[in-house]
């Protein structure tokens, strides 16, 4: 195949156990997917159906590298998050079968513009320059299921220069990974290569020039970036 302009690289993160690397073909978002988190951005957690946003495959940040402070905001906000990667996908996939789409899990932090993102909602206006700038998905290292298993439990955190920002323990998620796959799979047909960032706990806050930023989960593993 020859392409008029030079073919791009496929974004791609590493895997625990092995030198090969996940590629990545989309990567989708959940929205207010914990309680505490949902309240303390001013809305009602009860159990409505889920929302998803999207995020361009290269704007995963990988390996430990860097967080550039973005342009045109003044107030980046972390959420720290489950991330399912996907092996195989489908549409309208059962809950029953939903967990053998998946290949492992990671954690990610889904970086957003807060200012842009609530001058958008406020206009009814989509979320996209709040959240899919570059370098807005930073992402560990994927543990596949054949490891780790498939986790309903275990905590997840987020610390700023040391300090506690965010907790909360995967047994919270409103809706399930199992749940999710299936509900998004009627709406987007899944494929290989697609990741899930799954939502935040309570606790999201502003980041600065100069912090330093580690997040993990439970049986998965841990991230850690300097905001430059
Ligand atoms: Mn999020």
């Amino acid at each position: 195949m020859q392409y008029v302009i030079d073919k791009f690289v496929t974004p791609s993160i590493s895997v625990h156990g092995t030198d090969a690397r996940f590629p990545v073909r989309r990567i989708y978002l959940v929205g207010r997917n914990y309680a505490a988190h949902a309240r303390e951005m001013g809305h009602d957690p009860d159990r409505e159906k889920p929302f998803f946003f999207q995020k361009p495959a290269d704007a995963i940040l990988t390996d430990g590298q860097d967080f550039p402070y973005p342009s045109k905001s003044n107030d980046v906000h972390h959420e720290i998050e489950l991330v399912v990667a996907l092996k195989s996908g489908g549409a309208d996939i059962n809950e029953s079968d939903a967990l053998e789409t998946v290949y492992g899990y990671a954690v990610g932090i889904d970086m957003t513009r807060r200012d842009l993102q609530a001058l958008m909602k406020k206009a009814g206006r989509p979320w996209e320059i709040g959240k899919a700038f570059e370098h807005s998905a930073p992402i560990s290292a994927i543990k596949p299921a054949s490891d780790c298993g498939h986790l309903n439990q275990g905590r997840i955190w987020l610390e700023s220069n040391g300090e506690l920002r965010q907790e909360g323990d995967l047994n919270q998620l409103i809706w399930s990974v199992p749940e999710i796959i299936a509900y998004l799979s009627g709406l987007f047909t899944l494929a290989a290569g697609d990741l899930i960032f799954t939502g935040t706990p309570a606790g999201v806050g502003p980041v600065q020039c100069g912090d330093s930023i580690t997040g993990g989960i439970e049986g998965i593993g841990e991230l850690s970036l300097n905001v430059t």
